[in-house]
């Protein structure tokens, strides 16, 4: 979407999902950032773009996706205790790859960030967004320890269209595979399993 047109939408008073535009907060660097008050209470202030991307835009203050993480964990029967482990290891994930690619004194930059290898997610929040439930689905399948973020295409950038799950086995496969059909595998989307991409 051209910025020109993010400028020049009017949002107030507009409902998205659970959240309802109450004004204009302010603009800043080409964006507008909107004052929003979500159905359970709380403001919150979001940009044009969150709101109105085509791909899982903001519908909510972040309640809504605490509910379908608890329903999810709940469905997978983790306890409290995992749940919290679970949790930490994910962020332990983004917080490794950010300083794989960012971090000039992290021991292997120079095979991420060194070669140009970048970070498509603006924050943990759109990383865990993206890729958090199917994190968990991985995790109950083949354990914390076996689920790694892979990039399909090691060339490629992280980000959710390049970068699936996979067990460490899995992903020493990968590399023996052709560009075209790791693209091919990728496009299969974030199932993870080697049975269920044969194609
Ligand atoms: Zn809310």
């Amino acid at each position: 979407m051209p910025s020109g047109g993010q400028n020049l939408a009017k949002l107030d008073g507009q409902r998205f999902g659970r959240l309802v535009v109450l004004r204009l907060e302010k603009r800043e660097n080409g964006k507008a950032y909107w004052l929003c008050k979500c159905d359970c209470g709380r403001e919150v202030i979001k940009t044009t773009q969150l709101l109105r991307r085509k791909n899982k835009p903001v519908r909510s203050c972040g309640c809504l996706r605490k509910e379908v993480t608890s329903k999810t964990f709940s469905k997978h029967g983790f306890s409290r205790m995992a749940i919290d482990k679970v949790k930490a290891t994910f962020y332990r994930k983004w917080k490794n790859m950010k300083s794989r690619c960012e971090n000039h004194s992290n021991e292997d930059y120079r095979h991420y960030g060194g070669r140009g290898i970048t970070i498509e997610w603006d924050s943990f929040e759109e990383f865990h967004k993206d890729i958090w439930d199917t994190f968990i689905v991985h995790v109950d399948e083949f354990s914390l320890k076996q689920t790694t973020l892979d990039r399909v295409d090691c060339n490629g950038n992280y980000s959710k269209g390049n970068c699936r799950w996979a067990t460490w086995s899995t992903q020493v496969e990968n590399r023996t595979l052709s560009k075209e059909r790791r693209v091919a595998i990728a496009k299969k989307g974030w199932e993870t399993r080697r049975l269920k991409v044969k194609d």
